[in-house]
């Protein structure tokens, strides 16, 4: 199709224009999404911030082809996933995404090795051999991989869930809030392995999050605000991040 072959750059993993998406209908209706474009660029690590309700989450899942849109598309590297059907989006997200919630999502009863090939072997492919133990020493996982969930430490249970991500080398992992039920030093250490999954295992990340220095990992920022796009930070700091949230800070009506 020419429109697609312009429109999805080699450069963009995933990529929306005017994304919109609505919940509810009538006067009752929440416009979550207003005409978001976004370009995700592959091999980097993106941030997106905003308030609660400026709706992170439904772009998240909009991207991952989680949820569907009102109007708008959405492409996966080169493939629109808008007006995919749902076994073909599911087949989709299987092969070629990763998540990593900040609920962590894993298995009980599984060991973490187990955990770590569960979509793999339901997807019935095998993980790359060479490519399990560079995940899995690269995250520190090689003395932990038959425990279960209840024996692991808060970090070390999200590690196993960002293996769980990277070990079938998705295009794309989607991270929601990933450090949100972390103490602070398991977070630092699930956000320098994100950043390591940039940088040593060329990855792309899409990481949502309130925190501005868990943004700071990141190489850019998307703030979103009111189901828009509001601003973008390349290479972004702690500070800068705050700044510029303190600058999108409503004025005081009163
Ligand atoms: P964020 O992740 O930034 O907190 P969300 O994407 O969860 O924001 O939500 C954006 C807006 O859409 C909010 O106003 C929220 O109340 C609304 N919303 C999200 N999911 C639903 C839903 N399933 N039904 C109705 N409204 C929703």
């Amino acid at each position: 199709m020419p429109g697609e072959t312009v429109l999805a750059a080699p450069g963009a993993a995933a990529r929306a224009r005017s994304l919109t998406k609505a919940y509810g209908k009538g006067e009752t209706t929440v416009l979550a999404l207003d005409a978001v474009d976004v370009d995700i660029e592959r091999g980097r690590f993106t941030a997106v911030m905003g308030p609660s309700g400026s709706g992170k989450s439904t772009l998240m899942h909009c991207l991952a082809g989680l949820d569907t849109v009102s109007a708008g598309q959405v492409w996966l590297g080169s493939t629109e996933i808008t007006g995919l059907r749902e076994r073909e989006l599911t087949r989709l997200r299987r092969d070629r995404v990763g998540f990593v919630f900040q609920s962590f999502n894993l298995l009980p009863t599984l060991t973490a090795a187990e955990n770590i090939s569960l979509p793999m072997n339901i997807a019935g492919r095998r993980p790359d051999p060479d490519w399990w133990d560079h995940v899995v020493d690269t995250l520190g996982l090689r003395d932990r991989l038959r425990h279960r969930p209840s024996q692991l430490s808060g970090g070390q249970q999200q590690r196993v869930a960002c293996a769980r991500a990277l070990v079938s080398r998705p295009e794309l992992i989607f991270a929601d809030e990933p450090t949100g039920n972390l103490d602070s030093r398991a977070g630092a250490e699930v956000l320098s392995l994100l950043r390591s999954a940039v940088d040593e295992l060329a990855q792309t990340v899409v990481m949502v999050s309130h925190d501005p220095g868990a943004a700071a990992h990141a190489d850019q920022v998307l703030f979103l605000g009111d189901g828009r796009v509001t601003d973008r930070l390349s290479e972004p700091t702690a500070e800068s991040v705050w700044e510029r949230m303190r600058s999108f800070a409503a004025p005081r009506t009163d």
